[in-house]
């Protein structure tokens, strides 16, 4: 496909995370069409888009070199899904996370795109050979894994499906830069990817640290805020060790690699989420932060604010 038939860009799914990428795409000057089998959901996507938009633009914070308008006018919304997918040389796909949904979505898409066409998945935790086991030719098939909100948390995951061609692997890198993104690329595919990997151990050993009575679900939560979160915002577990040793990461493992597999041993097994003793960490945590609706928007507004400032400290860094 040559530059010039690369610039659009369809987006299957107009939820939270379809919206978002839609936002990320057009700020980077693609056009993008927005479909949804929800009758007229793709056109209040546009609507919402356009709010945040303004919003953004308001705070300064809007991403790319184009105003709000005018990213506003490379968006269209469509019921039709032959008719969204016309003239696209990439489709983000970010359908409900359910195996059966997404094999059956990427079938349809098939049929109606071309051969060169890249079908990405915005799946978290479905891996690319499930996802893409109904697909005829998956060399051009990806799983583009976003962070949410993805306009403030710019990671994204590319895992490739064990068939998946090289180049296909670099021009989604190359797009997924080009839009400002920060992508990764997994050299093979594993169960939860890196980042819910990572995260999962964090969890298990934070869930069973409260469970086991050595400290409480706020002050575990402020070790990572104000402790392990302050240096990850912005340099990851590697360098951190590497810069605090004074030879570097060998030093550090020198120092500190025996300690870190003592403790290591002694971590427990994979925590219960859900039985009796599970109900106390729940509890607390709706003590600290009541569950109603309310109080979980103020919060998640109060987190967005955050990131956002975040992401503007390390653009301007
Ligand atoms: P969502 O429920 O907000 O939106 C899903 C949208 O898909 C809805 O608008 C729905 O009408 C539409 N849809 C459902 N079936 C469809 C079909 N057959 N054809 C077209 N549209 C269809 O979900 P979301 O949070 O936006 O998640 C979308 C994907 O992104 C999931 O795979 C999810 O795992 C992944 N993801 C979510 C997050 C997150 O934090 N929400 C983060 C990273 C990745």
């Amino acid at each position: 496909m040559s530059a010039s038939n690369m610039k659009t860009i369809t987006v299957v799914g107009s939820g939270l995370i379809g919206r978002s990428w839609a936002m990320v795409f057009i700020s980077g000057g693609y056009s993008v069409k927005i479909y949804d089998n929800q009758s007229g959901q793709a056109a209040n996507a546009i609507t919402e888009i356009k709010k945040q938009l303004g919003e953004l633009e308001e705070a300064h914070m809007l991403r790319g070199e184009l105003t709000a308008t005018q990213q506003l006018a490379l968006l269209s919304s469509y019921d039709d899904l032959a008719q969204a997918l016309e003239g696209a040389f990439f489709v983000q796909e970010c359908v409900f996370e359910k195996l059966e949904v997404k094999q059956s979505v990427f079938q349809d898409i098939e049929r109606l795109v071309g051969k060169d066409v890249i079908l990405s998945s915005s799946t978290s935790c479905l891996v690319p050979s499930d996802v893409f086991s109904k697909v005829q030719n998956r060399s051009r098939c990806i799983v583009s894994h976003p962070v949410n909100p993805p306009y403030y948390v710019k990671l994204v995951e590319l895992v490739p499906h064990p068939e998946t061609a090289g180049p296909v692997m670099d021009s989604t890198r190359t797009l997924m830069t080009k839009v400002g993104q920060v992508p990764v690329c997994l050299k093979k595919e594993i169960d939860g990817f890196a980042l819910n990997r990572v995260q999962a151990a964090i969890i298990a050993e934070s869930w069973r640290l409260v469970q086991d009575g050595i400290i409480s679900v706020k002050d575990i939560d402020l070790v990572m805020s104000e402790g392990l979160g302050m240096r990850y915002a912005f340099i990851g577990p590697m360098e951190t060790m590497h810069l605090n040793a004074p030879e570097g990461l060998e030093d550090y493992m020198k120092r500190y690699g025996v300690g870190i597999q003592r403790v290591l041993k002694s971590f427990g097994p994979v925590p219960d989420f859900f039985g009796k003793e599970a109900k106390g960490i729940t509890n607390e945590m709706s003590e600290l932060i009541p569950s109603d609706q309310q109080h979980l928007t103020d919060r998640k507004e109060r987190r967005d604010r955050l990131l956002m400032n975040l992401a503007k400290l390390k653009k301007d860094n």
